[in-house]
């Protein structure tokens, strides 16, 4: 992968990178329409990065559909996939790891206290590998996207990392991989995510700047159907993420809840 990138750099040939962890769904394709756009060379990566997942997460069971993905990665007109084991990514010896601090200090972060370290160190190896001049994300994963920007500036990274809006079914639902662990009654349950967003983003329209007053509704919306816990609900500064305590632009609602066993996320700017 990294000599066939060498090559295209030296034919001046513009590299557009879509890196996931597979199970391809429509948010991921947009990444890829978009990339096809921006680039002249496509790279798509699928790769379940281990060193983002605690040992009591769901590394073993995460949704993995080789022969699909490499179908649609067809039909997005995608250049080369990258499609490294373990053993590529992570040789023996390894131990060198990419911490980026405060944007990965709460929401997320708070409650998964080694993931961001895992994806920081997979995005930026992944980045080496495949030299892009742009990179493309998911605003879904709104402190992943944060993080990486952060990262690529404080590192000088020669690239330039790209955010695209969640895609969402029709009834709103962010479209996710873990949606697939959501039994019926969940999926059902699920949709109180997206609907407390809406909820949040009226609230703020009509100039209610209490911020605990909008988080209380938001817990309230999320709740109501007793199958939805939620991990953590806050507003923070869409780019430094640190916690605001009144209302100003430019702000971003983020929420984590757990729909049965699922650990679902979501957000808006507000
Ligand atoms: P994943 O495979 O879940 O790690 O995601 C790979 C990339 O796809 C990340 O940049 C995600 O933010 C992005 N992504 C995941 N779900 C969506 C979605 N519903 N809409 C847009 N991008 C998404």
């Amino acid at each position: 992968m990294q000599s066939l990138a060498f090559s295209w750099h030296k034919q001046n040939q513009k590299i557009s990178f879509v890196p996931t962890m597979g199970a391809l769904h429509e948010g991921h394709l947009s990444l890829l329409r978009e990339g096809r756009k921006t680039g002249d060379k496509l790279v798509l990566s699928i790769y379940v990065n281990p060193a983002q997942f605690a040992p009591t997460e769901d590394l073993a069971k995460y949704p993995r559909d080789t022969k699909g993905d490499l179908a649609k990665a067809s039909d997005c007109r995608v250049d080369a996939v990258f499609f490294p084991s373990n053993e590529v990514m992570y040789p023996k010896g390894c131990q060198t790891y990419v911490e980026v601090a405060n944007v990965t200090k709460g929401l997320c972060g708070a409650s998964r206290p080694s993931h961001f370290r895992g994806v920081a160190t997979v995005v930026l190896k992944l980045f080496n590998i495949v030299q892009p001049h742009v990179a493309i994300f998911g605003e879904k994963d709104y402190q992943q996207l944060i993080t990486i920007q952060t990262m690529a500036r404080d590192l000088n990274l020669p690239v330039e990392i790209k955010g695209m809006p969640t895609v969402r079914e029709p009834d709103g639902l962010a479209l996710s991989s873990r949606n697939a662990y959501l039994s019926k009654e969940e999926r059902i349950a699920a949709l109180s995510l997206s609907q407390s967003l809406k909820i949040a983003k009226e609230m703020a329209a009509a100039e209610k700047k209490d911020i605990n007053e909008i988080l209380e509704s938001v817990k309230k919306a999320i709740e109501a159907n007793g199958l939805t816990k939620t991990d953590y609900i806050k507003i923070c500064d869409s780019e430094t993420l640190e916690e605001l305590t009144t209302l100003k632009s430019p702000a971003r609602l983020l929420i984590a809840a757990f729909v049965g066993k699922t650990r679902l996320i979501d957000n808006c700017g507000i």
